[in-house]
């Protein structure tokens, strides 16, 4: 017998009464405010005295934000697997990845029968159990081709559609006593669920075997079996002293056996007690963990990570998985696991990373950055996976995910003070501020995340007005590559501080940003679509029209070339930012005139309702390879060369969108960002296949530009570090990147060479 190594869980059984509903959800409340982990419901839908399990768990995922939750067991007779299978992925992906399945093959057979299954014998049971097992898993892999077929004897499935896929990888515990059962847990089972009172320590010891050498005749590994245990008979309060019946110190001694000789790791009590629940998270738990922890290290063995076989052998050999430290186990992906699938590739990038942390706070971040240095392995930073460049994804590396670190609060509205997490999306941003009458321009797209964004200057739909996002930024905390956390300021490492805006992916993993949002209430959204067969002319009037406009407008222009004997067509977003329809309308109406309109509209919305709310699943879908570049007017000779690229066929799309107004206000030393002079951004995208024409195309153009916006480009030519950053600021970014990051550990965006101790400038 021995020790698997899992992270210990602590929790409560619940009996889910009908005559004291409000008390059982205040138990379950209770068990998360306590710290526990997890919360689980006797399930027995024969019994009238009794809520139904599934409706209860539902309410207490929706009442809680943290707790996993899982049936003590579901009673699979009642619960025909094709239909449990959906529910547990929805509810586990209503509950953000905290619904877990406690299943057993069937008892109380009486009340079963009575409502209309069939009786089954203990071997039938575990034959039934077996085949629910593979349909929960069946339906659960969305990925697998055409539709769930299955010939059971006990469930057939003749044909269903897979999926929903839930949102992590659930796990299936078995309330298992008999052989077979155990068996079974071995072979298919990601935990073992028995209550203490039904087993003797011989049969515990047994039992474990069992299940251990049928996962070992399976392929499987021991440690992939996670060992739960209810306890019923306990107390804290009791004088006796018998069994778990007495204070903290004898819990932990009495559990400490089970946990490093017999291999249990979450301990569930079955007594709808406030006062042991409280105990339990608040006392019990935090000393035997510091027990358990105590005598693992002494043994040299720590909570490790537990993967399938199979899953191992998916594995990059250039990674030392073992490494990596205990806190970020269970926050990282690999490529074996369910979800591998959804956090490889980017917006614009398909990716194959050995191993992507998704940290939940600053301390995890700094733990990642720790191991990742200690990796020979490309490392990507990604918040919101919109890099267009596609470099928050790699082949064979590391990629810090912050997409759980995406919180959106208003710290102060008198001062109108916001703390915005990395992993947020500006869509999310928007909502969260338009109860305040706040608002933050960032872009045109409601999906893009924060952290991308917000490091490098961020030009949207109130730029004119309002200036870039990283105008107002007030604060950022960021893990540097020496695994510091720092709060810088204009006070605070004021020079990291000035290169975090404009070129923050530089200098490290931002955690968290302040801002000062501004007043913004309903805006003027309106759209045009323009036949563009003159381009040219199309671009120069646009071009002037903005210039000449008032501040409160800004405008993006899409220009997509003719398809099937169509012209090209311009799409033309106006955003006037206020609600004075009047000076709207004065100032929208002359853009009528850029070309033959084929449609319009205007309205007046709030803010939030112009940036499309987040919620896609990144696949590489976007266009891999953009140009990019800033212009200081739409001058003749740039509407033509522009024309002729989206003439040209081997352009995608050309975008344009104004700057200028309030962003030049800013002084061109002010922060990394030093494009202040400009009035347009241009981007032009193509498909990997017309890359040499889009080149060719745009070295035409180039001429005519002014510097570049690096969040619009895709070349990865050392040359355009001196568009995004002229002199003398990329000499300056050089030099802080000495101090910050001398070894290159962030390298993957525009990377900026350290100075050399000989001089800044290279
Ligand atoms: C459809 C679309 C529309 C867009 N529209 C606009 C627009 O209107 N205006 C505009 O300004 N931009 C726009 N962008 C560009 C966008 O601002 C950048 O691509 C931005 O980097 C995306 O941020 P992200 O967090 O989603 O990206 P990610 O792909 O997650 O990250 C991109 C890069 O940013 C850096 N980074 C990410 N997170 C952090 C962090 N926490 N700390 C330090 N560095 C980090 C890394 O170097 C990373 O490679 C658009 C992009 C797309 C795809």
């Amino acid at each position: 017998m021995s020790d698997y190594g899992h992270e210990l869980r602590f929790g409560s059984f619940l009996t889910p009464s009908v005559h004291a509903p409000d008390q059982v959800v205040a138990l379950a409340e209770l068990t998360e405010a306590a710290g526990l982990d997890l919360v689980t419901f006797q399930d027995h839908p024969y019994n009238a005295q009794f809520l139904d399990t599934w409706t209860l768990l539902t309410w207490v995922a929706a009442r809680t934000q943290r707790l996993r939750i899982s049936g003590n067991v579901l009673s699979l007779p009642l619960r025909p697997p094709a239909v449990l299978a959906r529910a547990a992925a929805s509810l586990d992906r209503l509950s953000h990845g905290r619904f877990e399945l406690g299943l057993g093959a069937g008892a109380f057979w009486e009340g079963v029968e009575g409502m209309g299954a069939r009786r089954l014998t203990p071997g039938q049971g575990v034959a039934a159990l077996r085949e629910a097992i593979d349909i929960l898993r069946g339906v659960w892999d969305d990925a697998a081709d055409g539709p769930l077929r299955q010939d059971g004897e006990y469930y057939p499935v003749p044909g269903m559609q897979r999926g929903p896929k839930p949102a992590h990888d659930i796990d299936i515990w078995l309330g298992a006593y008999q052989p077979k059962m155990l068996a079974l847990t071995g072979q298919k089972a990601n935990g073992w669920l028995p209550t203490l009172e039904y087993l003797r320590s011989p049969d515990r010891v047994t039992a474990n075997r069992l299940i251990d050498e049928a996962a070992v005749a399976a392929g499987r590994e021991p440690r992939e079996i996670r060992r739960l245990l209810n306890l019923f008979t306990v107390d804290v309060s009791a004088r006796n002293r018998g069994f778990l019946q007495g204070p903290t110190e004898q819990w932990v001694e009495q559990l400490l056996p089970l946990v490093l000789d017999e291999g249990f790791s979450t301990f569930l009590i079955g007594r709808d007690d406030p006062r042991l629940i409280q105990t339990l998270g608040q006392e019990i738990a935090p000393a035997l963990r510091e027990a358990v922890a105590k005598e693992r290290a002494g043994h040299g063995a720590g909570p490790g990570r537990v993967r399938t076989t199979v899953a191992l052998a998916e594995r990059h050999p250039g990674l030392d998985y073992d490494a990596l430290p205990t806190s970020l186990a269970e926050r990282s992906v690999e490529p074996g696991d369910a979800q591998y699938e959804s956090v490889r590739h980017t917006y614009s990038r398909s990716g194959s990373p050995a191993l992507v942390i998704r940290p939940q706070d600053a301390a995890e971040v700094v733990d990642a950055v720790s191991y990742a240095r200690t990796q020979d392995v490309p490392l990507s930073v990604r918040s919101g996976g919109h890099g267009i460049s596609g470099r928050s994804t790699n082949d064979g590396g590391v990629v810090i995910d912050m997409s759980r670190m995406n919180k959106v609060e208003v710290l102060d509205r008198a001062t109108r003070r916001v703390r915005l997490e990395p992993g947020a999306r500006w869509g999310d941003v928007a909502q969260a501020l338009h109860p305040y009458g706040l608002a933050m321009s960032s872009g045109d797209y409601g999906d893009v995340g924060v952290g991308g964004l917000a490091t490098t200057a961020g030009v949207g739909y109130l730029a004119r007005k309002h200036g870039l996002t990283i105008d107002h930024v007030v604060a950022a905390e960021i893990v540097t590559a020496d695994g510091r956390l720092l709060r810088v300021d204009d006070e605070h490492h004021s020079d990291l501080f000035w290169a975090v805006r404009g070129a923050g992916g530089n200098f490290g993993v931002v955690t968290a940003l302040e801002l000062e949002a501004y007043e913004v209430g309903n805006v003027v959204y309106a759209q045009l679509v323009a036949d563009a067969t003159d381009s040219a002319q199309l671009l120069g009037r646009w071009g002037q029209l903005v210039e000449d406009a008032p501040r409160e407008l800004t405008s993006f222009l899409s220009l997509f070339p003719g398809r099937r004997g169509n012209p090209p067509a311009a799409q033309v977003t106006l955003v006037y930012a206020g609600d004075d329809v009047e000076a709207a309308q004065s100032a929208l109406s002359p853009f009528l005139e850029i070309g033959p309109i084929l449609d319009q509209q205007a309205q007046l919305v709030p803010y939030a309702a112009i940036v499309a709310p987040p919620g896609n699943q990144h696949r590489g879908q976007g266009l891999e390879d953009t140009r990019s570049g800033l212009l200081h007017h739409v001058t003749p000779q740039a509407a033509d060369l522009m024309a002729n690229m989206i003439h040209s066929g081997d352009v995608m799309i050309m975008q344009l969108r104004s700057v200028g107004g309030a962003v030049n206000d800013v002084a061109r030393d002010a922060t990394a960002y030093p494009h202040r002079q400009q009035n347009f951004s241009v981007l032009a995208a193509t498909v990997p296949d017309r890359r040499p024409q889009l080149d060719k195309l745009w070295a035409e153009l180039y001429a005519h530009l002014d510097g570049l916006y690096l969040s619009f480009e895709s070349d990865t030519d050392p040359a355009r570090l001196l568009d995004a950053w002229p002199e003398p600021t990329l000499g300056r970014l050089r030099a802080i990147k000495a101090t910050y990051d001398p070894d290159n550990v962030f390298n993957r965006n525009f990377p900026i060479p350290p100075a050399t101790p000989a001089g800044p400038v290279a």
